[in-house]
């Protein structure tokens, strides 16, 4: 049985606002109320784990314990079979302190060489964590293949070189509602919310 959140105040562990609204905006239907860990002026814990869940896991419970409320975190990246899975949970990294995502995909690009196996997913997991340690986890995918060059200039992070399978063309060029309702953002969400939310009537 899972356990559900019946309104109240729930910690977004992240110090992005984008990420911050967007998340809220998706809760709000069932009576919670989003606050980002930058406006509690919770630390951010060093992503330690091995693991997307392992990593979404860990910034929960820290956000969950220094907060006494509810916290919600996420990790998620992309995985790319040619690569074992890398650049994975190091997705971020990948760019460099300057967040460059076209040297990220040029080095994606590079370690795959001529590899025959064409075939990643992005990955996202979502971590719902209560102040008594009870936590509940959720993974998302989205399964497709990695093109060159980069193609499309909308979205952010791989997207110019990610098409999803059954789809002709990239995150870069779809649409954002297209992407939103196929991505692992979104699967993961639709389990999380079918596990341990309610909405309010
Ligand atoms: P984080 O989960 O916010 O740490 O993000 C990890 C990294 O994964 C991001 O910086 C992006 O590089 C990549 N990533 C995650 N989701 C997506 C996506 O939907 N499109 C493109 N890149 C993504």
């Amino acid at each position: 049985m899972n356990r559900r959140v019946t309104g109240g105040r729930l910690v977004i562990a992240s110090h992005n606002p984008g990420k911050v609204r967007e998340i809220g905006e998706l809760l709000a239907p069932f009576g919670v109320e989003a606050i980002s860990s930058s406006a509690l002026d919770l630390p951010e814990p060093e992503e330690t784990g091995t693991t997307f869940a392992a990593n979404a896991e860990l910034k929960a419970r820290a956000a969950a314990t220094a907060a006494g409320l509810p916290a919600l975190a996420d990790d998620s990246g992309l995985a790319v079979d040619a690569l074992g899975g890398d650049p994975g949970i190091y997705s971020a990294r990948w760019a460099g302190p300057g967040k460059n995502f076209a040297l990220a995909m040029a080095k994606v690009h590079a370690a795959m060489g001529e590899a025959a196996d064409r075939t990643a997913r992005f990955v996202c997991a979502l971590a719902l964590a209560w102040p008594d340690g009870h936590c509940e986890t959720f993974e998302g995918t989205v399964e497709g293949a990695i093109v060159w060059p980069p193609q499309g200039a909308r979205g952010f992070g791989y997207d110019p070189i990610f098409r999803p399978q059954g789809h002709a063309v990239t995150f870069g060029e779809m649409d954002p509602a297209a992407k939103h309702a196929i991505s692992h953002r979104a699967a993961a969400f639709r389990l999380l919310v079918a596990a341990c939310f309610t909405p309010k009537d």
